[in-house]
């Protein structure tokens, strides 16, 4: 893992150490912006799921948006993600809610995920298929959606044709990918997808739902981790990361694109 960290005053870049991501982030409800009205919102572009359809959640977390996905969907669900200690947590909060029958949990990379060719109804991924790349992950798994299944994902864009340079810097270095809605509309559609709706996340999906929750778990984590460095210098780039956000939240958000396979 790259625990490399540059913090010049030209050049911010977010920590990118798993380890501390995981036994930080296991210690918040949901790893990304979002709500349980957002994922059900984009729920509701996707009609005439069969009763018994296969649903994919993938780089699912801690399962921010899968009970809700379970709650509003029937059959059944296939989460995976990259962490373990996610994972053990998704299942608890599964077997909590009484779903268990209806889900398989697994430790996997998006980048090699277990589905046949054309077996899925939806495939889910909130927040996660930047790990990936956005074009990269539509095309890469339009394989496994059945002719006409659908697809919904979230992924950080800007949401105004310019921005201060700060904020254009800071995310360019940290996700290069990060591109227009236009532009992310397109790559849906020249991946072989018919671009069925988008839709921005409001702020409260970043700071109600997410950011406060972030800065709630810093002290416990710093305590846990004997406020080593390491530790110190990563939750340094967290807060970076929301800073920026309350200062240029009018120029970038999360944006849910969700999309049809031609078939
Ligand atoms: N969907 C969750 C949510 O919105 O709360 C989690 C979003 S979090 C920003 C991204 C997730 O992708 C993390 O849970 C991370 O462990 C997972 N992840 C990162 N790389 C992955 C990979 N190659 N394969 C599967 N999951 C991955």
């Amino acid at each position: 893992m790259d625990k490399e960290i540059k913090t010049t005053e030209k050049e911010i870049r977010l920590v990118e150490d798993f380890d501390l991501i995981f036994d930080f982030y296991k210690l918040v409800n949901r790893q990304g912006p979002g709500s349980i009205e957002i994922t059900k919102l984009a729920l509701n572009f996707i009609p005439g799921l069969p009763v018994s359809s296969k649903i994919a959640d993938i780089g699912c977390g801690t399962g921010g948006q899968t009970i809700t996905l379970a709650e509003n969907t029937s059959g059944h669900i296939t989460a995976i993600d990259l962490s373990e200690k996610f994972i053990e947590i998704l299942d608890k909060n599964v077997k909590q809610a009484g779903f268990e029958d209806r889900f398989t949990n697994l430790i996997g990379s998006m980048e090699d995920l277990p589905f046949s060719d054309n077996e899925l109804d939806l495939m889910w991924a909130e927040g996660s298929i930047y790990h990936i790349g956005f074009e990269k992950g539509l095309r890469e798994w339009h394989q496994y959606l059945k002719p006409g299944g659908y697809i919904a994902v979230s992924e950080v864009s800007w949401i105004t044709k310019e921005r201060p340079q700060e904020i254009e810097e800071f995310w360019v270095l940290n996700y290069d990918g990060i591109d227009t809605i236009p532009n992310k509309v397109a790559a849906m559609q020249n991946a072989g997808y018919i671009p069925i709706a988008h839709f921005v996340l409001p702020v409260n999906c970043w700071l109600e739902n997410f950011y406060d929750l972030v800065e709630v778990a810093v002290d416990p984590f710093l305590k846990q981790q004997n406020n080593s460095e390491e530790a110190k210098q990563f939750i340094e780039s967290q807060l970076t990361e929301i800073n920026l956000y309350k200062k240029y939240k009018h120029y970038y958000s999360y944006v849910f694109y969700i999309g049809q396979k031609i078939g």
